[in-house]
């Protein structure tokens, strides 16, 4: 959920500028239910007034997934590459904002100029169209921000590295100060391939298979779904592609150019009347998402098509930790049905976006920071990367999230640190990770709930029996009873013998109820569930 911030001015006063606003995704453990989780802007939304424009490097959700939910708190220019504008300008306008402020940039030498920063966005390759770093001029210095990146001297789509490019960076001025770079594959100890090596083993693949071929990779890799559909139509195979991101991200990347000579493709609708032999699906869902059309296929027809025994099911793409669980399902899914899963153990049919360690050290060696910032990555690969930096004599520091770095001396230090926790997509509300609504949601999940009712008369007497309900509870334990009978029987009980002064307090009857509620729970199934305690008073008016 990348969102950086650069500031310059006197402290405090500090003209600012914002670099991406991504998203990071749920899971079930830590927030079940949440539909995406982004960084909490409350700072910058209360220091707007100083924020001069916001700068998106690429299109990948990590560093544009929050634009709809978070620009609208900001209200600021957005600046972006036409790739990376266009997909933004479709969320925008899919949560029915205008795009008036999206603006689109061309890359170096184009500057754009935000307060007291002169910023140019300069050409890198990864794993999604038109990628961008920054080169980030102040009166204080040059900052170059890498966003996310490899070396790759041939991505199929998009523009190569160019090291004279970089070199000239380097050399302008008084050369660079910051360098804040990426660092997810600092533990990857060769030098990084490039897209153009998958052609040849991914061609020979799919001319070796009988059935019918189904390949999924990020819906984004737009070089790779060329790759995989240029693969496929040598082997005489239609194309088709399954998924609404894998064709957004297509029709996106051809009306902005960045895409040319994308073999014809055929809709799903006549994908089904197609020979099997003749047939290569490439479809969305490489992560194992459920909704995905990766895990349709895997669970029976999906579209009128259906794989069978004899076809093959291609990963071109790696699992991004925390997602194996939903990629073995559907691997195991396909292996019952007699599907060939295929997948990158041999490092054959994936490439990474990211630089590897020797490629980011050549980016050190060509740029020759005074100092760095190691981004993108958990904390131990940032770690790691701010070593290889100090070890080289580069002044290095892990910034972690909040953390404000004044690097105005030689070395990067901690300014101060700015309360930045995390915002919940929740449905369609935005909530605080620690407003306990997810907190209240895991607990219900986890010990279940227990709804109890009672209805109170003028004069404070219970009228009739209080009424139980268990919900993701079993509804007998130990003794054999419904458990929900017991705790009526006991409620009865309580309520016959309870003083008034108990009875016409809802707080202590809250507390009472819902611990003789909790006690039965207790002894039959050894579980404290969650209850909630209704109490309806009538009134006498
Ligand atoms: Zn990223
Ligand atoms: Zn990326």
């Amino acid at each position: 959920m990348n969102a950086y911030v650069y500031g310059y001015g006197k402290p405090g006063k500090e003209r600012l500028i914002v670099i991406d606003l991504g998203v990071t995704f749920p899971d079930m453990d830590s927030s079940p239910g949440v539909d995406l989780i982004m960084a909490d802007v409350a700072w910058l939304e209360e220091n707007k007034h100083r924020i001069d424009a916001i700068f998106i490097t690429h299109a990948h959700e990590d560093h544009i997934g929050a634009l709809p939910h978070l620009w609208p708190r900001l209200r600021k220019p957005v600046y972006a590459r036409r790739f990376t504008a266009r997909i933004g300008a479709l969320k925008l306008e899919e949560a029915g904002i205008g795009t008036e402020e999206l603006h689109v940039v061309e890359p170096r030498p184009q500057v754009i100029e935000a307060g007291p920063f002169k910023v140019q966005f300069v050409p890198v390759s990864h794993s999604i169209p038109e990628s961008s770093a920054l080169v980030i001029d102040t009166p204080a210095g040059r900052i170059v921000h890498t966003g996310d990146f490899k070396l790759d001297g041939s991505p199929i789509v998009g523009e190569p590295f160019d090291p004279v490019l970089w070199h000239e960076i380097a050399g302008e001025g008084e050369g660079v100060k910051l360098l804040v770079c990426d660092s997810t594959n600092v533990f990857s100890p060769q030098p990084g391939r490039s897209e153009a090596t998958l052609a040849e083993p991914l061609t020979k693949l799919i001319a070796e298979q009988e059935g019918m071929v189904v390949a999924t990779t990020f819906a984004s890799n737009v070089a790779r779904l060329k790759t995989l559909a240029e693969a496929g139509k040598a082997a005489g195979r239609s194309i088709c592609l399954l998924g609404r991101a894998m064709k957004r991200m297509v029709t996106v990347a051809e009306e902005t150019a960045v895409l040319t000579g994308f073999p014809g493709h055929i809709p799903a609708e006549d994908a089904a009347d197609v020979p099997r032999n003749h047939l290569m699906l490439i479809v969305t869902g490489s992560q194992g998402e459920r909704r995905a059309a990766s895990a349709q296929l895997s669970r029976g027809k999906y579209l009128g098509i259906e794989m069978k025994d004899g076809d093959t099911f291609l990963f071109s793409s790696k699992v991004i930790p925390g997602n194996e669980r939903g990629v073995i399902r559907i691997m195991n899914a396909y292996s019952e049905k007699g599907v060939e899963v295929i997948d990158d153990r041999g490092g054959l049919y994936h490439v990474s976006g990211h630089a590897n360690r020797p490629d980011l050290e050549a980016v050190h060696d060509l740029l020759k920071p005074q100092m760095l910032i190691p981004m993108h990555g958990e904390h131990r690969h940032m770690r790691e990367h701010s070593k290889i930096a100090t070890s080289k004599g580069i002044a290095s520091l892990v910034a972690t999230n909040g953390m404000m770095i004044d690097i105005t001396g030689t070395a990067p230090k901690v300014a101060e640190y700015i309360e930045a926790g995390r915002t919940y997509l929740d449905g369609s509300v935005l909530i605080g990770a620690l407003d306990g609504v997810v907190r209240d949601r895991i607990r219900m999940a986890l010990n279940g709930h227990v709804l109890i009712t009672v209805i109170i008369d003028e004069d404070d007497v219970p009228l009739g029996d209080a009424w139980v309900e268990l919900m993701g509870l079993p509804e007998v334990g130990r003794s054999g009873t419904p458990i929900a009978d017991q705790i009526e029987d006991e409620l009865a009980e309580f309520l016959e013998r309870a003083p008034d002064k108990i009875i016409s307090n809802d707080d202590k009857m809250d507390e009472a109820l819902r611990r003789i509620a909790r006690q039965v729970t207790m002894e039959e199934i050894g579980k404290k569930p969650e209850v909630t305690v209704v109490v309806s008073r009538l009134m006498a008016d």
